[in-house]
């Protein structure tokens, strides 16, 4: 099943001598991945029902995504943006006909984040540079995306931050009011809670933040990084609400894993990022590009919203009726491909229990199983993959003597 001329000990050998330890890795090279599933060096096979910790929004290599980087790489690779490309102004048709107003491009989530900060600011002029964000939030690891970040472990060691960032609990309209001072630009969240732990706030919640904004001059962000792109079910997050914000970053699924990130602004914000004020060298390159069209033509081609949909209710029956048998299940937070798992308990040896036994989660601040499916998941899968993740559910519920 492998082409892996290397075993994954010999992988981890090299990056033992060469690769810098910031990152917590499994024991385990992956080389090749086809859908949901994908194989490890020693062929071992795997349903990942976390591909790509979202950026694999089809899974793995889906076949439409693959031939469009083929045939795109043999034309055009990279253009500067001191040219017009055919594909740049497609994608940011798909994306704004969807959604509203204009795209920029870059290369990442941290990186459309950093444009949004900038563009409140912009906009907003120098007296008004402070943005509220929520706690436990998460908008990347440049300065300005950490800063936005009200997560203290992330912070750590490397203060100051850019100041002007301001915290609230989220799903909190009060907390964000008190916090409203004449200086204050923009609010800045995650319509629903990724990293987080998959906290999918009140739709009163965003509408009131959407009238308090426009009540005292405030841009609303929503950083759809993870929301978007189709995860929840609809293009975008917002979109289940109905608030539509000034400015939304988007990057993970956009271009089913291909990097890439965009900013949508409005019609009337978009003249505030003048030529010379903002700029990406590989943003909007016509690879990505062509990957993140390829990428919303197959969901729309193949019903994938609504298909999320249905797979969504079918991981909800399986984890209702563990619930009804187990009783560390605290809370089941689900929208679309987005599912969280809430236990009484930590649920981190649930990661290396499915594993062994072939099948890739996540778990995220301690105690949320947290999935992050690819749209096209079949029912079979998602009942495999439940039928494997009760059972680690349910050993953690007899360790704990629950
Ligand atoms: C992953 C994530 C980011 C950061 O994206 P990078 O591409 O890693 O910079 C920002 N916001 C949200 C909501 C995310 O989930």
């Amino acid at each position: 099943m492998s082409t892996a001329t290397l075993s994954s000990q010999q992988v981890i050998a090299k990056f033992d001598r060469y690769v810098i330890p910031n990152y917590r890795r499994y024991p385990v090279c992956l080389t090749r991945g086809e859908g949901s599933v994908c194989w490890d060096a020693e062929g071992k096979r795997y349903l990942d029902l976390f591909p790509g910790w979202g950026c694999n929004i089809l899974g793995h290599c889906p076949p439409a995504v693959v031939q469009a980087i083929q045939e795109q790489a043999a034309q055009l690779i990279h253009v500067p943006n001191s040219w017009y490309m055919e594909a740049q102004g497609e994608f940011a048709e798909i994306l704004c006909t969807r959604s509203f107003g204009k795209a920029f491009f870059c290369n990442s989530g941290a990186e459309a984040n950093e444009g949004a900060i900038k563009l409140a600011r912009l906009k907003q002029g120098p007296s008004r540079y402070k943005i509220i964000t929520c706690a436990n939030g998460f908008h990347g690891r440049t300065f300005g995306a950490l800063s936005a970040t009200a997560q203290p472990k992330y912070h750590e060691g490397l203060g100051p931050m850019l100041p002007g960032f301001r915290y609230a609990p989220y799903n909190d309209l009060a907390a964000i009011e008190r916090l409203i001072d004449a200086e204050t630009a923009a609010v800045l969240l995650e319509p629903v809670q990724g990293e987080g732990g998959v906290n999918i706030p009140d739709d009163s919640y965003l509408q009131g933040l959407r009238k308090l904004c426009d009540d005292h001059g405030l841009l609303l962000i929503f950083d759809e990084v993870q929301s978007g792109s189709g995860r929840t079910g609809k293009w975008f997050g917002y979109q289940h609400s109905g608030v539509q914000p000034d400015i939304m970053t988007l990057a993970k699924g956009v271009a089913a894993g291909v990097a890439c990130g965009a900013l949508i602004c409005t019609n009337e914000l978009a003249p505030s990022l003048k030529p010379g004020m903002h700029a990406s060298t590989f943003g909007g390159n016509p690879l990505a590009m062509a990957a993140g069209i390829a990428t919303f033509q197959t969901i729309e081609r193949e019903g994938l919203l609504d298909h999320a949909v249905k797979m969504a209710e079918r991981f909800r029956g399986h984890f209702e009726a563990l619930r009804q048998e187990v009783p560390i299940i605290q809370d089941l937070r689900i929208r679309g491909m987005m599912i969280g798992v809430e236990l009484s308990v930590p649920a981190g040896t649930a990661v290396s229990y499915c594993m062994e036994r072939g099948v890739l989660i996540n778990v995220t601040h301690d105690t949320v199983v947290r999935l992050l499916p690819a749209l096209n998941i079949s029912a079979e899968e998602v009942d495999e993959g439940c039928e494997v993740i009760c059972q680690a559910i349910r050993e953690i519920a007899e360790q704990t003597g629950s």
